[in-house]
């Protein structure tokens, strides 16, 4: 009889986002018509913009030609999107070569699928609270994962040490949840961190677009000796709106070398024997938003949710919480009240005010007594999210 994957047995029982689901569904059950204020899930609510819209139409036409019709796509991506991200890359100061840049369904298929070029054997260190993604994938794969708790003493961006040896280095800036993000300085370490040890950091710069200081790192390909230590994922899903559309892209320098196998030509022969590539007609729509006209509309769209975590966090400001994040990123991290649990903080605004967040909890044990609300939402629903927080909270 088969083996299964016994590690699937070690993983931990209830997502986050099902064990919300489920309490916000028995709400609904027992309150029938009552509408949630949902500040919980990070998905984007605006439409896509026009100029990506053109081109997907645009796109949706070459295939109905037999002209301009498109079968396979290369395998890691069209010419004309991997050199239009390397472009955007450039123009921020970072060179890139064309084939540096893999065209992906999205930033989640690349965490899991990029792990297939390390060994089994290898540790991941995740930075708590995490995104879950990084810890299952690894759980998955059986590798030992290094925890490092992070807190407010170190606002939620620790610094290297003994304890974060680990083959990979997993990081997240702006982070997903909490907000914060790695200035110039401090990731610098963490790349010599990584070079020092032979680790490779893998990047997640999902929310790079939401960075709104000079001087911060978008791309950790900006620092020095990143070539030779660092894999960037990014994606346009909350760039650009296309958590539904699915497009992303993973940086890999032809530097990256261990044990005398380069990552870049590894991941090439990944990518031809286990994709065909992603749809011409979303490229095409990928594309779009590299152009003039995509990036003026991406940061309209982007400047609405910025909106939204200035209302939250000019409430949160009243109300005397603590928070971090909501300005380079478009999520808001809170201490919950009165030393409250965030399960606890969960139930008591789903109960009094129908508003909907995460539980710090659901990030690592280190995120309890923390809460995290997305600036996804509706204009609507957001300001009504923040008179209804005021008002329950103010009183104390
Ligand atoms: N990385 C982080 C930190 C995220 O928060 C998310 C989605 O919420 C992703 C990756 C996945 O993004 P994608 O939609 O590109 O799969």
């Amino acid at each position: 009889m088969i083996t299964p994957n016994v590690h699937y047995a070690e993983l931990k029982d209830s997502y986050l986002f099902y064990h919300i689901a489920q309490k916000t569904g028995a709400y609904l059950a027992a309150h029938p018509g009552a509408h949630l204020y949902r500040m919980g899930i990070g998905d984007v609510t605006l439409p896509l913009c026009p100029a990506v819209i053109a081109a997907l139409h645009e796109a949706v036409d070459d295939q109905a030609s037999g002209a301009r019709f498109h079968g396979y796509m290369p395998e890691c991506g069209a010419p004309f999107l991997r050199s239009a991200v390397a472009a955007h890359y450039g123009a921020r100061g970072v060179r890139l070569a064309e084939d540096e840049v893999f065209i992906s369904s999205g930033a989640s298929d690349e965490l899991g699928d990029i792990l297939d070029l390390f060994d089994r054997s290898a540790s991941a260190l995740v930075i708590e609270p995490a995104y879950p993604a990084y810890v299952d994938a690894n759980v998955m794969a059986g590798r030992r994962i290094v925890r490092l708790p992070s807190g407010r003493a170190d606002g939620f961006l620790p610094e290297p040490c003994p304890e974060a040896a680990a083959d990979l280095l997993y990081i997240c800036s702006p982070n997903n949840p909490t907000g914060a993000v790695f200035d110039r300085a401090r990731l610098q370490r963490w790349v010599d961190f990584a070079n020092e040890h032979g680790s490779v950091i893998l990047f997640d710069a999902a929310y790079e677009a939401f960075i709104a200081e000079d001087g911060l790192p978008r791309s950790i390909l900006e620092l020095d000796g990143a070539r030779t230590c660092a894999i960037e994922i990014c994606s346009l899903s909350k760039t650009a709106g296309f958590t539904g559309t699915r497009l992303g892209y993973t940086v890999i320098p032809h530097e990256l070398v261990r044990g005398g196998m380069r990552f870049q030509d590894m991941w090439v022969r990944n990518r031809t024997t286990k994709t065909n590539g992603v749809s011409y007609i979303i490229q095409k729509g990928g594309a779009a938003v590299f152009t003039p006209e995509g990036q003026r509309q991406i940061r309209e769209n982007i400047g609405y949710y910025k909106r939204n975590a200035l209302i939250l966090t000019e409430a949160l400001d009243r109300l005397g919480l603590w928070y971090c994040g909501g300005r380079n990123a478009p999520y808001i991290w809170l201490r919950c009240p009165d030393g409250m649990g965030s399960w606890d903080f969960f139930e008591l605004l789903l109960r009094e005010i129908q508003v909907v967040g995460t539980p710090g909890e659901g990030f690592g044990a280190c995120g309890e007594g923390y809460f995290r609300f997305s600036t996804f939402g509706s204009r609507e629903d957001t300001a009504e999210a923040a008179a209804r927080l005021t008002a329950l909270l103010g009183g104390r």
